[in-house]
């Protein structure tokens, strides 16, 4: 009959312009959602490049105000011949603290703009990993801190296909972070053969890290808010470098640590065939 006719195909229209309407609310939804986050992405960001100024401008800036200051008093016509070596000394340091960080930051937005590409070329790892322990040797040796190459990477000669030069500097801040970070007692280092891959490990019983910095630690200007930690110097640039140069060669890098016990820092790299 023709109203029950009329009734069902309203009920038709109705449920198809429902659904339609449905459908634009949803795409609507969709696409404000989209925006919020993108707005969102866009807000952390900049508080990311703020802080990230912020902290840039400090590192920059005490030890400027270091070379300032001592060159100052480099004027005093009094000054005996000790004070002035000591004020040299000083502002040589601060000068060489702040072009280490000019060239950590220099280094980072090189990696952001993707101007940092890996140069492959077939590493001898076990001499790699001895010149690291002569380079470092005199150091520890300095703190009282017995450094070692572990023997099981000295049984087999192993090559990777990988970028010496990023390789290298992801050791040398390993090492030079746990010699940084150990008043005294042992480092070892080395690596273990895997499957498809070398885990390098760079172990210590310094200082250690608290738990809950340990997920941030790889994080630019991420420093430990210890008073031991205070005392030496750094930026924490170092670590943020060393875990984008382990992601241009592929691999995957990661902290244990404990507070007061020490701090065993990791890195795989896959062994292509
Ligand atoms: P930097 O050493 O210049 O501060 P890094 O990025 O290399 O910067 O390290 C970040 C922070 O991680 C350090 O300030 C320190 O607090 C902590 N850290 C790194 N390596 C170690 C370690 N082996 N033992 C204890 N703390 C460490």
């Amino acid at each position: 009959d023709g109203s029950v006719k009329q009734i069902l195909v309203s009920g038709i229209t109705l449920g198809d312009d429902f659904l339609s309407m449905l459908v634009d609310i949803t795409a609507q939804k969709k696409i404000e959602n989209e925006l919020i986050a993108a707005k969102e992405k866009a807000e952390e960001s900049e508080k990311l490049k703020t802080a990230f100024l912020a902290n840039m401008s400090h590192e920059i800036r005490t030890p400027m105000n270091g070379i300032l200051g001592f060159a100052e008093l480099l004027k005093t016509p009094s000054l005996s011949g000790e004070k002035r070596k000591k004020f040299i000394r000083i502002i040589t340091d601060s000068g060489e603290r702040m072009l280490a960080t000019i060239n950590a930051i220099i280094e980072i937005s090189k990696i952001e703009t993707k101007q940092v590409v890996p140069n492959i070329s077939k590493v001898n790892i076990n001499e790699l990993l001895q010149s690291q322990l002569n380079f470092f040797l005199p150091e520890a040796h300095k703190k009282e801190i017995k450094l070692s190459l572990t023997n099981s990477s000295l049984t087999e000669v192993f090559s990777l296909f990988t970028d010496y030069a990023m390789l290298n500097s992801i050791l040398t801040n390993l090492i030079n972070n746990a010699i940084k970070y150990t008043n005294s007692g042992t480092i070892t280092f080395g690596y273990l053969k895997k499957e498809n891959s070398l885990e390098f490990f760079v172990k210590d019983t310094g200082i250690g890290i608290p738990k809950k910095v340990q997920k941030t630690i790889f994080e630019r200007f991420t420093r430990v808010d210890h008073e031991s930690t205070k005392a030496i110097e750094g930026s924490g640039l170092g670590l943020s470098i060393t875990k984008a140069y382990v992601e241009l060669l592929k691999g995957t890098i990661w902290v244990k640590s404990e507070e007061g016990v020490g701090s065993q820092f990791n890195f795989s790299l896959p062994i292509k065939s």
